[in-house]
């Protein structure tokens, strides 16, 4: 399995076909699968944090969430296939679920948004198994009842949405107790199935734009996407090219 070396960050060089059969083979594997979908910003916290650095790292599949991660791939001269985004990852996983009976627990987001997401993806997909949902706001009291449940349910997907780098820290702390086939961190997606956020037009996606077209629905995010500069310098600058490569 080929892996680049994104300052640090081992990204998994697969599309999306391929991202999506890798899942399925984890689901079906003993053992809990898991998955990360690191963009810019948060290939730039693990850069500053080498422990994060090393959760990240444990995944089973680390893709290629925002397009940057792409772009620097491609200056390292080791070019990812193409930009394997969390949130449609998710949804074809999704679409699998519902044809071959995976049951689906979905953790994360604001009080009530898990379920109205569930209602809205059950209208998309009737045969979605939908085994279990919790809110992402919780004390160490209702951590416990959360894993519990988790537990007693037995999702062969679990969709933990708590925004990053918190999900994946938990995520890693929690792995191994929580019975569950495959395990994604997968930030706001539940905000967008529950159609709280809206997912960028597809001229914007593919025009490597949807970093701008949030920015101007969330201007809030502009500190945060200060990462994206620094990040491009960084690559450019101490980023570990490829011997060889085109
Ligand atoms: N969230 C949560 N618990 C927390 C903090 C955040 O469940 O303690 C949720 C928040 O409600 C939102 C998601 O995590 O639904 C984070 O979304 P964002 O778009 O910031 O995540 P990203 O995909 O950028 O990591």
């Amino acid at each position: 399995m080929k892996k680049i070396d994104i300052l640090g960050v081992m990204v998994d060089h697969v599309t999306m076909d391929e991202a999506l059969e890798r899942a399925i083979s984890c689901i079906k594997q003993e053992g809990v699968g898991t998955v990360f979908t690191p963009n810019s910003e948060i290939i730039m916290v693990a850069y500053q944090d080498a422990e994060f650095c090393s959760i990240l790292n444990t995944a089973d599949l680390i893709i290629a969430d925002g397009i940057g991660v792409v772009y620097a791939s491609r200056i390292l001269k080791a070019p990812l296939p193409e930009r394997v985004a969390g949130f449609d990852l998710s949804c074809r996983l999704l679409e699998k679920a519902a044809e071959e009976g995976y049951s689906v627990y979905f953790f994360g987001g604001k009080p009530g948004v898990a379920e109205l997401a569930v209602q809205k993806l059950e209208e998309q997909y009737p045969t979605l198994r939908v085994c279990g949902t919790q809110d992402g706001y919780f004390d160490a009291e209702k951590e416990k009842r959360i894993i519990a449940d988790i537990q007693e349910k037995k999702p062969d997907i679990l969709f933990v949405c708590l925004g990053a780098p918190k999900q994946e820290k938990w995520i890693a702390q929690h792995k191994d107790e929580l019975s569950a086939g495959l395990v994604l961190g997968v930030g706001g997606s539940l905000d967008v199935w529950a159609g709280t956020v809206e997912r960028a037009p597809l001229k914007y996606q593919k025009a490597g734009l949807e970093w701008f077209y949030r920015l101007m629905k969330q201007p809030s995010r502009f500190i945060r996407m200060l990462a994206l500069p620094k990040f491009g310098l960084t690559v450019l600058f101490k980023g570990k090219r490829v011997k060889g490569g085109r």
